[in-house]
């Protein structure tokens, strides 16, 4: 093991202090939360400006992704919503997995923290998954070698398991966290699990101060619904985490809630947590803007503008929690702009010093 984790790069801002950011709403609910984040940000004046590129899932070449990461490239920074693979040709790629894979973002972190008052099965739950987000089974390796017999590649190699311990270990370090639990399934994928885990464990010599242990991935699923709360920071492969984030977002309260981040070297973007399109529910007003305004105030910390972030963080908690405004998917009644709106009502009573 050699690499250092030096964390990522924050670009400076530009005149005026104000920072330039790539927006990428995607299909389905995308482009209405999307709408959500800019009015918001409108209100607070938060010194960043958006340069949004549609990404038309129908098209056939990839212009419209390529002058997507140049923009990235360029700015350091993007939103997100989900961009829909619409075909199932064997060359279409995912077009959500070719910008984590050209922009090296190596891991993915979600922060699933219990909402008071939303009804779920569990209370108080504050897990941090880190997921391994550009190789493992995503490596989008896939041919039928003879007819009627295809072979899948899961990937798993020294560095990017150790850039991602390392992440979640320093994570615990940083935020007095106590415990990383790595999550594998070494006991049947020898070779490419039982890499991942003795990266692990290597990386983990360097963090004495922190307990680690591991867990095989069925276990853990069954673990995560009766006892969440024997998790703190969990360290895993890319399918692994896609799994255990839906678990505990549906644990905490759907799909609408919870905010995630994808860091590399140099670039970082932020989306929701589970990354999904919402097809079904877009145009309709009921889409829940909590986990996309999230996402954007993550940003706002990152880009280092923190007093904007706190208190759009916490209009949004004393609208979902205080004020019980709540859209269908977490048991209210509300639609997504009366969410926004008691979000801008309560923001416009603070007096912050931006
Ligand atoms: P698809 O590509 O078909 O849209 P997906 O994997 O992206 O599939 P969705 O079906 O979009 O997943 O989302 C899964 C579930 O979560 C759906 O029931 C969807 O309505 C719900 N959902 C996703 N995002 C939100 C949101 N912001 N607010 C409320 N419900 C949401």
């Amino acid at each position: 093991l050699q690499k250092k984790w030096t964390g990522v790069d924050i670009p400076s801002a530009q005149y005026g202090g104000r920072h330039a950011v790539t927006m990428l709403p995607g299909g389905g609910i995308g482009p209405e939360l999307m709408h959500y984040v800019r009015e918001i940000f409108r209100f607070v004046g938060a010194p960043v400006d958006f340069e949004t590129i549609e990404i038309d899932p129908s098209t056939e070449g990839n212009d419209d992704l390529d002058y997507a990461i140049t923009s990235i490239k360029r700015n350091g920074v993007a939103i997100k919503g989900n961009i829909e693979t619409k075909s199932q040709g064997l060359d279409e790629v995912s077009r959500n997995v070719a910008i984590r894979n050209e922009l090296d973002l190596f891991v993915n972190v979600v922060h699933c923290r219990s909402y008071p008052g939303i009804p779920s099965r569990h209370k108080n739950i504050d897990v941090v998954l880190i997921r391994q987000n550009t190789d493992g089974e995503y490596a989008m390796l896939e041919h039928e070698s003879v007819r009627g017999v295809v072979e899948s590649m899961k990937v798993v190699t020294v560095e990017n398991a150790e850039r991602v311990a390392r992440y979640a270990f320093e994570y615990a370090r940083q935020n007095n966290r106590k415990k990383v639990t790595t999550i594998h399934k070494a006991n049947i994928m020898k070779l490419s699990d039982g890499l991942f885990l003795d990266v692990a464990k290597a990386v983990h010599k360097e963090y004495p101060e922190i307990e680690h242990n591991n867990m095989i991935i069925d276990n853990t699923c069954m673990q995560l619904v009766s006892n969440p709360h024997q998790f703190d920071v969990m360290n895993m492969t890319n399918l692994y985490g896609t799994i255990v984030s839906n678990v505990i977002c549906g644990l905490i309260g759907g799909a609408g809630l919870l905010s995630g981040a994808n860091y590399g070297d140099h670039f970082a973007i932020f989306e929701p947590g589970t990354r999904n399109t919402g097809t079904a529910i877009a145009g309709k007003n009921i889409a829940n803007p909590v986990a996309m305004i999230s996402a954007s105030t993550d940003m706002l910390n990152h880009l280092g503008h923190k007093d904007h972030a706190r208190a759009i963080n916490e209009a949004i908690y004393e609208t979902v929690v205080n004020d019980g405004i709540r859209t269908p998917d977490v048991g209210g009644s509300a639609s997504s702009t009366d969410v926004v709106e008691n979000i801008l009502k309560i923001l416009s009573k603070k007096r912050v010093n931006w």
